[in-house]
Formats: C-alpha cells, sequence, structure tokens
C-alpha cells in the first residue's frame, strides 16, 4: 500500500528539544497534538461576502494563523480538515459554477491549504456539489493526502472491496523523544468518513457515480487493517455530526458509535456546524465537556467557516498500541500493531475548541492571532473578481427583503423566490402533459438565525439590487425541482414541516415557539396554497421527518385558489432538487418516477433571470399561512435586532418586543 507518508511540521523540529524532561514528568512527557479545521466551507478571509463587510469570527486564514502558534508549541503536531471545504461562500460558487478552473489554475482553497500546510483532509457531503470530475480537478493540486473511507465508485461485497474514490487511510510519521532518549517515529493512522446520505442530497452529479457506505461499517472494516499496516494512533477525520449513542444503519451523526469502535483513539467531528466541547452538548450521555471526549475518546468538532480551532493533545507512552480514551480501553484489534520496544501508544488525551476571534467587553471582536499572510495571498488575486461578480447589478425592488420574521409571519423573501420559481417551471412545462395542473412552489428560509447567529438573516433594503443581494437571497447551489403530487401528499409535506414549531397549551404566557432542533431549511411554505398551523396538537413528524404522532395533523384549512384542497387532485410542487431527492425526508419525496421536471439552471440564475424580466419587483409578504387562533394565549421566539426595524410585522400578526434574547439574539412575543 503506497498510503505511508513521512513529512516533518513545518514549525517545529519534530522532537523534543535537547534537555527536555523525560516521559512521565508531566509537561515534558511525548505527546502528538493534532490540530483540527472542520466545514471550512470556502471561507479564507475574514470577509463576509453577503453583507460586504469585515467579519473577524472566520476565515481559514486567521485560523491557520493560529494553528501556526500551536505547532510552535507542540514537538509533534498535525493539521488536519474534516470536509466540506469547497462550497459554502461566494467564493465557492464563483469557481464551482461561475467560471470553473483554467488549466494549469489551482483551487483557490486548495491553494490556502497548501499554504496552511496541512497533513491529511477528508471530504464532506458538500464537496459533491460541483460534481465529480470538479472535486478530482481540485484535489489533483492538493499537497496533502485526502482520504475517504466510505465513498467509492464501485461497491464490492463488502468495504475493502469497494473502489474508493480516494485512499481509505493514510498514515503519517511524526518523529517523537522517547523514554531511553532516543527518536522514534510515531506512526499515526488517518482515516476519513462521510455521511451515507451525500449521494441522495446530491443525487443530480452523483446517482449511479458514487455509492457510500455507512460510517461504522466502514470503520469496522478498515481500522484493523490500519492498525495492521503499523498505525499507533488512530485519528477518525469524521464528517459526521454527534447524534443518537446507539448505532442504527446509515446514520447522517453517527460521531459517538464511531469513537465507541476498538482502534479508534480519537475523533475530529464535524458536518453539524457545532462546537465541542462546548456548552451545546453539556450532560449528554457518552459524552464529556469537562475532558473533551466522545465515548471517552479524546474528541473535538470546530465550528464552521473557520471560526472555531480544534486541538487534541494526546500524552503517548513507549510500549503497545492501546486506546487513547479512558472508556472501552484496551485491546484494538491490530494484530502486529508494534508492541514491543521501539512502539508508541496514547494513553490519554482531550479536546478543545477554541475561536478564532473572541468578542470584546465592549463589542467588537479581538483575533486569537494574526492571520496567516501565505494563507490570505492564496485567496487574494480570487477576492476582487468574488466582489465584482457580487456587484453586478440584478434588478430593483421596491420593497425591503428581510427574513426576520419568516418562521412567523409571511416573508418577502419567500413570496419573491417562490415566484420566480412558479414562473419557470410554468415556463417549461407549458404545452406539455402537466401544463393545466395548478403549480406550487414549496420554499424554506434559508437565513433564518438558528445556529447562524443574530445576523443571520437576509436583510435588504429597498432599492437597487447586484448579485450579491441574490446570493444572500438564495446561497446554495440547488437546481429547482418539479414534482407531481396528491392533493394529500402535498397535505403531509406540509405537516412535515409545521414540526417547526413546539407544541403549545392553549392558555400559556411566554410559551417558548421555535423547536431549536428543527433546522429553519426544512420549513417549506407552500406558496399557492393557504392554511392554518395550530399549535395546540402535537408534531405528526419530528425534527428529522419520522412520523412521531400518526393520529395528529397540526396543518388544517388547506385550500387552493379559495376552495378547500381535494386530496385527490393532482398538483405540481416545486422545490429543489436536494428536497426532491429526499433531503429533509419529506414524504412523497425520493422517489424519481414523481419528478417531471429537473436540471439547470440553478435556482440562483432563476431568481436573477426573474429580477432582470419583472422589473422594480414589489414584493409584499403573501399570506400563505397563519396560525390557528388560540385566545389568551401568547409565545417568544428570538430574532435579529435588526427585525425591531421592520415592526408591525408582515401580515397583520400581533408581535411585540420582549427583551433581549441570548447570544444577541431579541427576544418577541407572538399574541396567538
Ligand atoms: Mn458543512
Ligand atoms: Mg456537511
Amino acid at each position: 500500500m503506497q498510503h505511508v507518508r513521512t513529512a516533518p511540521p513545518p514549525d517545529a523540529g519534530g522532537a523534543l528539544p535537547a534537555g527536555a524532561a523525560p516521559p512521565g514528568a508531566g509537561a515534558g512527557r511525548p505527546r502528538l497534538r493534532l490540530i483540527a479545521t472542520t466545514d471550512l466551507h470556502a471561507t479564507i478571509l475574514p470577509w463576509d461576502y453577503f453583507a460586504d463587510r469585515p467579519a473577524p469570527g472566520i476565515g481559514l486564514a486567521r485560523a491557520a494563523g493560529l494553528a501556526r502558534r500551536l505547532r510552535a508549541a507542540a514537538p509533534a503536531s498535525l493539521l488536519l480538515d474534516n470536509g466540506d471545504f469547497l462550497q459554502g461562500s461566494p467564493l465557492g460558487d464563483l469557481v464551482g459554477i461561475g467560471r470553473g478552473l483554467a488549466a494549469g489554475e489551482v483551487h483557490p482553497v486548495i491553494a490556502a491549504m497548501n499554504a496552511a500546510g496541512y497533513d491529511a483532509a477528508t471530504i464532506g457531503n458538500h464537496e459533491f456539489d460541483y460534481g465529480l470530475p470538479f472535486l478530482e480537478r481540485a484535489l489533483a493540486d492538493a499537497r496533502f493526502p485526502v482520504v475517504s473511507a466510505n465513498a467509492a465508485l464501485a461497491l464490492g461485497a463488502g468495504p475493502r472491496q469497494d473502489r474508493l474514490l480516494l485512499p481509505p487511510w493514510v498514515i503519517v510519521e511524526r518523529a517523537l523523544a522517547g523514554g531511553a532518549g532516543g527518536e522514534r517515529p510515531l506512526r499515526v493512522g488517518l482515516i476519513g468518513f462521510l455521511p451515507p446520505q451525500t449521494t441522495m442530497w446530491n443525487a443530480r452529479h452523483l446517482a449511479g457515480r458514487l455509492f457510500v457506505r455507512d460510517i461504522v461499517e466502514a470503520a469496522r472494516a478498515f481500522v484493523p487493517e490500519l492498525r495492521e499496516a503499523g498505525a499507533e494512533v488512530v485519528v477518525a477525520l469524521a464528517h459526521t455530526g454527534i447524534g443518537a449513542a446507539r448505532h442504527a444503519p446509515g446514520m447522517e451523526d453517527a460521531a459517538l458509535p464511531l469513537a465507541r469502535l476498538p482502534g479508534i483513539d480519537v475523533v475530529l467531528a464535524g458536518h453539524s456546524h457545532l462546537v465541542f466541547p462546548g456548552a451545546a452538548f453539556a450532560g449528554r450521555p457518552g459524552l464529556s465537556v469537562a475532558r473533551g471526549t466522545i465515548a471517552g475518546r479524546p474528541a473535538v468538532m470546530a465550528g464552521a467557516g473557520g471560526s472555531h480551532l480544534g486541538s487534541v493533545d494526546v500524552a503517548v507512552a513507549a510500549g503497545a498500541a492501546g486506546a487513547a480514551g479512558a472508556e472501552g480501553a484496551g485491546a484494538t484489534g491490530g494484530a502486529g500493531a508494534t508492541g514491543g520496544a521501539g512502539g508508541w501508544r496514547p494513553e490519554r488525551g482531550r479536546g478543545r475548541a477554541r475561536p478564532v476571534a473572541r468578542r470584546r467587553a465592549g463589542g467588537g471582536m479581538r483575533a486569537a492571532a494574526p492571520a496567516c499572510p501565505a494563507v490570505s495571498a492564496a485567496a487574494r488575486p480570487w477576492d476582487a473578481e468574488v466582489r465584482a461578480a457580487l456587484d453586478r447589478p440584478a434588478g430593483t425592488t421596491r420593497t425591503a427583503l428581510q427574513s426576520y420574521f419568516a418562521l412567523v409571519a409571511p416573508d418577502p423573501v419567500l413570496a419573491l423566490v417562490a415566484a420566480a420559481q412558479t414562473a419557470h417551471v410554468r415556463a417549461r412545462l407549458a404545452g406539455g402533459a402537466a401544463a393545466g395542473r395548478a403549480i406550487l412552489a414549496a420554499v424554506a428560509p434559508a437565513r433564518a438565525g438558528g445556529r447562524g447567529g443574530p445576523a443571520n438573516y437576509a436583510d435588504i433594503a429597498a432599492g437597487p439590487l447586484t448579485m450579491r443581494d441574490v446570493a444572500q437571497l438564495f446561497p446554495y447551489p440547488n437546481q429547482p425541482c418539479a414534482l407531481a403530487l396528491s392533493g394529500a401528499e402535498v397535505a403531509e409535506w406540509l405537516e412535515r414541516a409545521a414540526g417547526q414549531f413546539l407544541r403549545v397549551r392553549p392558555g400559556a404566557q411566554d410559551a417558548a415557539l421555535i423547536d431549536p432542533a428543527f433546522p429553519c431549511h426544512n420549513f417549506d411554505v407552500v406558496h399557492g396554497l393557504g392554511y392554518t398551523i395550530d399549535l395546540a396538537r402535537p408534531a405528526r413528524y419530528d425534527a428529522e421527518g419520522r412520523l412521531v404522532e400518526p393520529g395528529s395533523r397540526r396543518v388544517g384549512a388547506i385550500t387552493l385558489a379559495g376552495r378547500p384542497l381535494d386530496p385527490a387532485e393532482a398538483v405540481i410542487l416545486v422545490t429543489s432538487d436536494y428536497r426532491a431527492a429526499g433531503g429533509g425526508g419529506f414524504p412523497g419525496a425520493g422517489a424519481a418516477r414523481r419528478v417531471v421536471l429537473a436540471g439547470p439552471p440553478t435556482c440562483r440564475e432563476v431568481l436573477a433571470a426573474h429580477l432582470a424580466r419583472a422589473g422594480p419587483v414589489e414584493s409584499s409578504p403573501v399570506e400563505v399561512w397563519r396560525f390557528a387562533p388560540m385566545p389568551g394565549t401568547t409565545v417568544v421566539f428570538d430574532s435579529g435586532p435588526g427585525a425591531l426595524a421592520h415592526l408591525p410585522a408582515p401580515g397583520g400578526r400581533a408581535i411585540a418586543p420582549a427583551g433581549d434574547g441570548e447570544g444577541g439574539f431579541r427576544r418577541f412575543r407572538l399574541a396567538l
């Protein structure tokens, strides 16, 4: 196997300095420092391209500057990335959709990662957003190995018989001073994983071309192989979140069952854009926020966009291999895993997540380290081009386009996107078999606070628009997709979306309204219909889309063109290719036979074309749905401080400010 590499760290000599304390003497113990980023989403410079202003809390340049500091303080270190690095910013889209890569040109994210001195990386689900050939072209210039044990071009009888897209793992060596005063290489095994849902989310690029196995299944097959090849410390580069403790086949967030597998010493998690260790995980079974461990194994999840840098320090001792964690330590399943004299074994470790910038007491942000100039330099030549592309005019709006109340009231952004999508599909279907059917548009807010924070809203003033605004209104590289559904199926779709809200007891005062586990991008509002949502009833589907209350229906009074929706009526539902392929687990989606229209252009191009064609738009929010009245009942929800400028809320909702929320949010009260 050609998976073994020996590379010295760029900033450190690789060995403990002369005169360092021998192993067992506290701070001088031999240790390995793993430094991790995840979900960079093509964010290099500390700049918010959507808002066109500095964003000190993000970007690989700052994270790499901090990484350089952490590496200088550690004799043996590795810089690793956990995937989702190519897509997710206007820079990523410019390269991936806008103009591609010229011959000899290096993808700016890869150039930045090369400059940062990455030792290895794995891929995330979003690496496939621009198709397989683009990914392979971009990765060809990486000066670090990229591994993935469960992404296959063809499946075999078992994981080890699969024809993999990339090497499943790599072993990297680091010189380390040993107890006898000598220097012996520590062999670090790095193995990558991504969620099996990847093929569904990117079905338009991947159907029949890529197959992704269950994460735990692939780990069970390849970790022993990695041990047999001589890895003394095994690190999972796991593009997966921290979810259920029990393994379920095909699970998306598999960090916990993965950490429990014998032979895995460290878990670098990601994908869900959260921070571990962090307060959000306090008290969860199997996790220790104080010790930075998942199932006893040192672990970290470093936020997103370069917001955090993860580090895991692993103390190693001379001797046979074992597990770094306290829980489940012991045999690692690796026959011949070095053993005896000359080997290393991990003893214990701890994960930490450091923000790249912290909020100062008086406002403003203080960077944890200066940006790495070489990383910034990799993005600079593209920066002007990205801004010029975003500065291009894109029509005019007579009304503000903001999403502060998108989860609770009629929303002008959703209304505009729905109008553009409906017009596009109507034109495409004209004259065809489906021409006579009602066209409905299911659109969900892309930006509505949540994990993205109090600035994560669309906020565009009336006036001329640019492509920057269009990118803000539709940040994903999805394409529209039209499905043939029955009225009954659409009603079920609405129930899935209505899981956005917690159940509210009639008469309650200031009850919490929004289920924080339910991402806003699954709150589909179906334009073309009218309906009510009754909060007194339990949600029929939970946040993951499971049918949990088959006897309950929250959505009522569904009308189409002023008359009750006939469950048997054949309608066209416009959504995205992501949703149509099963993203979000909407009932009725995921079946190719229902697709009546798919393919380019992207939703964003559809929106831009609509703005160019329609003349000045006036997106008065359309009242699609309302809460069923609950007299004497109030609920509270959070929105950004910018929401205050847009009261009274659209649609005549009785919304009033109710003080400060947490983390910079403002709280609002809604009378039902
Ligand atoms: Mn991501
Ligand atoms: Mg991901």
